[in-house]
């Protein structure tokens, strides 16, 4: 049973919620009985419940992954890239009703979620057209004696383990690849945001995804079920996505039985501007690099490095910018930023903030926290932040920009990788040359030169340092799900 906000319009969202684990193609209450509230960030409100899984439940979805991967592994790729075809298209049409859902679990403003489903969807798309393209090789070994054949099979039993800010969009974009590629899997969701992904499975099983190739299962002991996961030896794959302090236990955990892990971490992006960039062209690429998803994203741009000579203008633009963002329910069409995902959220940001404050930074817009219905921080821009303040060496993941000011390129690359994270940086600059040299020596997996958007489902995703392991997207994105198959062969 959803019990949907007031302001909420329905449109068939409520029929649509599955609460239930997906195990082998049933929908099932899970062994312990237990269920975890499901909150309206908007309100701070309980939407429902969902199942509680516990290790029995993690265990009954690996055999059952087992059983289905073995028959998945051997439909021809065009049928199983037909399938991830038709996943494309439903999700399109149903792209509004996602969108609320999205919005309703997690808070992001309707332009997000939107945003998010056609992201989302597009993985479908593209892995559709990847199943097809594993393409092998075939050599004559060097002393003329054999043949060396090598092919991509199916890397075996996944566990994917997704965070709350992209409900949809985090998993597709690890199960798309995943079953492209010939494997079975069970998707973890965060508990924050559970409906999407239940929504989903049950629209791939609508799209035709045979039972138990994607089973899902919520759990409040995320621990002791995926590690008894990734010592279940039918395991072969990690593929996580959320913060580096997990990644670095379950990189642990799935060393026991040497588990292959592909891991998508925290971030901490620079967003360095030259003096000689276009102003309104950097102020536009730091709105969107800041508040796409309300600053909750990895790729959100942490850190405002700016050239002394255009520091004071750059300033003055960002905030005019956020003051003017319309904040409220994400699901509200007139919301551009919604809340945070839970009270703890905003409470550090706003522990962060008055932490700067006192040490002398100035706030020039927002540093307020509102939780008197929901969870609210508004966008906020501060300036004159030290070196050593949270907000400029550990991950934000809300709406607000810090600015600290730079003279020489060189400083700008020192401070810019002066960070244990490498997933992002983003370089503002009308001289191509200097953008391309910076992009090269910024420590980062992508660089968005001149761009405050990057991610793409046909561009390789990932970071370097301790922002991860692996790429998801593009031609990449399948390798991840294989494994490399040499036969020496004499004929
Ligand atoms: P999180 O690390 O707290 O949780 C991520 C997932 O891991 C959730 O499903 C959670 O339930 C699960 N989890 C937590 N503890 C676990 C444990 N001990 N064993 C197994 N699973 C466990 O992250 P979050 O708060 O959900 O998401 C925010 C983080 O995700 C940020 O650091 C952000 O940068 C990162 N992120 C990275 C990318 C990327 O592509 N690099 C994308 C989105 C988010």
């Amino acid at each position: 049973m959803l019990d949907l906000p007031k302001a909420f319009p329905d449109n068939g969202l409520a029929a649509a919620v599955k609460t239930d684990l997906l195990i082998g193609g049933d929908w099932r209450p899970g062994a312990g009985g237990k269920r975890i509230d499901v909150l309206d960030p908007s309100t701070g409100k309980v939407i429902t419940t969902v199942a509680d899984a516990t290790v029995d439940d993690g265990l009954a979805a690996v055999a059952a992954a087992h059983e289905a991967g073995a028959k998945w592994a051997a439909v021809p790729p065009r049928q199983r890239g037909e399938i991830l075809r038709r996943c494309f298209t439903l999700m399109t049409e149903r792209a509004e009703l996602f969108a609320r859902l999205i919005s309703l679990e997690n808070g992001k403003a309707m332009p997000d979620a939107r945003g998010e489903v056609a992201y989302a969807a597009e993985f479908f798309r593209w892995f559709s057209e990847e199943a097809v393209r594993l393409v092998g090789e075939m050599s004559v070994a060097p002393g003329g004696a054999y043949r060396i054949l090598v092919e991509h099979q199916p890397i075996g039993v996944s566990v994917l383990v997704t965070p709350w800010n992209f409900p949809a969009a985090m998993a597709t974009r690890k199960l798309a690849p995943a079953l492209a590629a010939g494997c079975a899997c069970i998707l973890k969701p965060a508990s924050e945001t559970p409906l999407t992904a239940y929504a989903m499975a049950a629209l791939m099983e609508e799209a035709g995804v045979p039972p138990g190739v994607v089973n899902v299962l919520t759990t409040s002991r995320s621990g002791p079920v995926v590690s008894a996961m990734l010592h279940d030896p039918r395991v072969r794959k990690l593929s996580f996505t959320g913060s580096t302090q997990v990644g670095r236990t379950l990189l642990k955990e799935a060393a026991d039985c040497v588990v292959s892990c592909s891991m998508e971490l925290g971030g901490n992006a620079p967003f360095v501007v030259f003096d000689d960039a276009d102003l309104e062209k950097a102020l536009d690429g730091a709105m969107v690099a800041k508040m796409r998803n309300g600053g909750e994203a990895c790729t959100a741009a942490n850190r405002f490095l700016v050239q002394k000579g255009i520091a004071d203008d750059f300033a003055k633009g960002l905030a005019s910018r956020m003051r003017a963002l319309a904040m409220g329910p994400g699901y509200d069409d007139r919301s551009q930023v919604g809340p945070m995902i839970n009270k703890a959220a905003v409470e550090r940001l706003d522990g962060w903030v008055k932490e700067a404050a006192a040490e002398g930074a100035q706030i020039l817009t927002g540093g307020e926290a509102d939780l008197s219905s929901g969870f609210y921080y508004a966008p906020t821009v501060i300036s004159g932040v030290r070196e050593t303040a949270r907000l400029l060496n550990d991950e934000i993941f809300g709406p607000v920009a810090p600015i600290a000011v730079f003279e020489t390129v060189d400083e700008a690359v020192a401070m810019a990788n002066r960070t244990e994270y490498g997933l992002i940086a983003y370089v503002y600059t009308e001289d191509l040359k200097k953008g391309l040299q910076v992009s090269e020596r910024i420590e980062a997996g992508m660089v968005g030169l001149n761009r405050g958007l990057v991610s793409d489902p046909a561009a390789p995703f990932g970071g370097v340092k301790q922002s991860g392991l692996g790429r998801e997207g593009g031609h990449h994105g399948i390798m991840e799900f294989c494994e490399i198959k040499y036969i020496a062969t004499t004929w």
